[in-house]
């Protein structure tokens, strides 16, 4: 048995088949500088073409399988048309005098260690982005074509060392039953992609891997538990075609609720949101059944490239989501840089307590010249739907008043140039911070609603870093110290007459579900996959019931008592 990082669920008992690794050798060779211009308009023209595949690819994908898909494409168009990649390129090419081809391999293999070398794993995966499009611009440049073919017309489990998004993209799907790799983690592009499209994967499994697995094995994978195993005895085959067929009926079951509103046995109408990083996650929402988005990290436009993203393209991005919300809410969160977040191109110092430091609301405080850019994207975007605007990290009280300042200059801005913006447009805290949670009627009259931040509100509460494997035991946020922080926020909220929403992970936890809603939550904010989920568990609860569950589970000193006490109470 073999075990990675399980990233997308279910489970499939299949036959291995290896895919080799497609990388294009280049052999470096020295020019003149007569040359110079010559290798400059191969990869000027390598560019246009690869520009041409990728814009036809996206085209491909949107038709055939949707936007998420698509957008990786997009993605992509935006590092190959960096301008920083490109002038490193023709630095190489003039400055070291060598090939088109070497010099591309050069300039990407400095960016695959800059971005290997961030802290942020999302970034860091990006590094597979860069050799993805490297490897298809030098097969454009060589006027090669690398592409493995895969000659079974039998299911198969993909086993790859590691995996590109363009490998991910053009693989036959009514063949893969699922996927395994040897690097990558959640949030590689193979794992995002397997996720939607339903196929169940474990990635970063290691070096074992290839050592282990050969074409033809006989494989069971459990996408829920990131187990593997190798040519397994036949009663372990048939335990996992029991689990699987579970899992089928208990999807079909899930399905039937996608239109249903998430209200509780005695008609207590709860907002059911999600969490989506960008336009590619809009469509999964809808097709989970979501009334609308709860937090949009817009931090996730930021990343993936070399440099900040224009008025005009955020303004693209956020009102692509909320026209395709029609008039559902949008919660649109402002930039949440720093902590484990980072952007190369940003300046941001090493910092002895990154989480404490300058991070989130802090950073656009202090560059409002940032942050003045993406509220008027953001105001913009409000005239086609629902926005709602978000702001990370408040602690104090005067930083809401400032950024309330900010916002109605942006606003005096836009009138008058005569740009149309929801004039009404609602503005959030994010409550994330135990000093917040304590001012929490004092932030409730600035502001017209709460989302919180649990995955923050712990670790600062508890002081345990969210970062850190060693005390993940004591992350915890069926403390009781948590809990009470969140009736606090919850009871402040209603007292002004404003609502608290939740947009950190322990919304989507079902163990929760009853207590939170017994704490007076109105709007659950989770992950796409999460819905239908969590709907089910609420359209079994009562709020009368959850309300004592909840009072009870106050006056308990520790998480064990309150895990006991729920789990006892059903
Ligand atoms: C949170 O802190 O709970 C939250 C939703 O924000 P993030 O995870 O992006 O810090
Ligand atoms: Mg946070």
């Amino acid at each position: 048995m073999l075990k990675g990082i399980p990233v997308s669920p279910g489970v499939a008992i299949s036959k291995a088949l290896f895919l080799q690794n497609s990388t294009v050798n280049t052999e470096k060779k020295s020019i003149t500088k007569e040359q110079i211009a010559l290798e400059q308009k191969k990869l000027e023209t390598a560019l246009e073409k690869t520009e041409e595949q990728l814009t036809e690819l996206h085209q491909q994908l949107l038709e055939s399988v949707g936007e998420e898909q698509a957008s990786i494409m997009s993605a992509h168009l935006v590092l190959l048309k960096d301008p920083a990649f490109i002038d490193e390129i023709n630095n190489h090419i003039e400055n070291d005098l060598i090939d088109v081809s070497s010099a591309v391999q050069m300039a990407a293999d400095q960016f695959v260690q800059l971005f290997e070398s961030l802290d942020d794993e999302y970034m860091r995966e990006r590094a597979t982005d860069i050799k993805d499009i490297a490897n298809r611009l030098i097969s454009n440049i060589l006027g090669k074509n690398d592409k493995q073919t895969i000659d079974t017309k039998e299911a198969f489990i993909l086993v790859s060392d590691d995996l590109t998004p363009s490998e991910t993209v053009t693989l036959p799907r009514e063949q893969v039953e699922a996927i395994i790799v040897a690097k990558g983690g959640k949030t590689s592009h193979a794992a995002i992609l397997a996720r939607s499209l339903g196929i169940p994967a474990i990635m970063g499994v290691g070096d074992q891997l290839a050592n282990e697995v050969k074409t033809g094995d006989n494989l069971i994978i459990d996408g829920s538990t990131g187990k593997i195993y190798i040519n397994p005895e036949s009663s372990l085959i048939h335990k996992y075609q029991e689990k699987q067929q579970e899992e089928k009926a208990e999807k079909e079951e899930l399905a039937k609720l996608k239109d249903k509103k998430a209200t509780t046995r005695d008609g207590n109408e709860i907002e059911l949101v999600a969490n989506i990083k960008g336009p590619q996650d809009a469509e999964e929402v809808l097709q989970q059944g979501g009334e609308g988005i709860g937090l949009f990290r817009s931090e996730f436009l930021f990343m993936d490239r070399t440099s900040l993203p224009s008025e005009e393209e955020q303004y693209e991005a956020y009102s692509q989501v909320v026209k395709k919300l029609g008039n559902r809410p949008v919660i649109i969160r402002t930039l949440d840089i720093g902590g484990d977040k980072h952007l190369p191109y940003l300046d941001l110092p090493e910092e002895m307590n990154p989480f404490l430091g300058w991070r989130a609301i802090r950073i656009s405080l202090s560059r409002p010249e940032l942050f003045q850019v993406q509220l008027r994207a953001l105001l913009r975007a409000s005239a086609h739907g629902k926005v709602r605007i978000m702001f990370p990290m408040i602690s104090h009280l005067e930083q809401i008043q400032e950024v309330k300042r900010i916002l109605e200059e942006t606003k005096k801005q836009l009138t008058a140039e005569n740009i149309a913006f929801d004039p009404e447009i609602e503005i959030g805290v994010m409550i994330e911070i135990p000093s917040a949670c304590l001012i929490a009627d004092e932030l409730a009259k600035e502001v017209d609603f709460f989302s919180i931040g649990t995955n923050d509100l712990v670790q600062y509460t508890l002081a345990v870093d969210r970062m850190n494997e060693k005390i993940t035991d004591l992350y915890d946020h069926f403390h009781p110290a948590v809990l009470r922080l969140i009736k606090m926020v919850i009871d402040a909220s209603h007292r002004h007459n404003i609502w608290t929403g939740m947009c950190g992970e322990m919304a989507g936890d079902l163990q929760a579900t009853e207590i939170l809603l017994g704490l007076g939550l109105d709007e659950f904010s989770v992950s796409p996959t999460l819905l239908p989920r969590v709907k089910h568990q609420l359209l079994q609860l009562s709020t009368e019931k959850a309300k004592q569950v909840a009072e009870k589970t106050l006056s308990l000193g520790t998480s064990k008592e309150v895990l006991e006490y729920i789990t006892a109470s059903h």
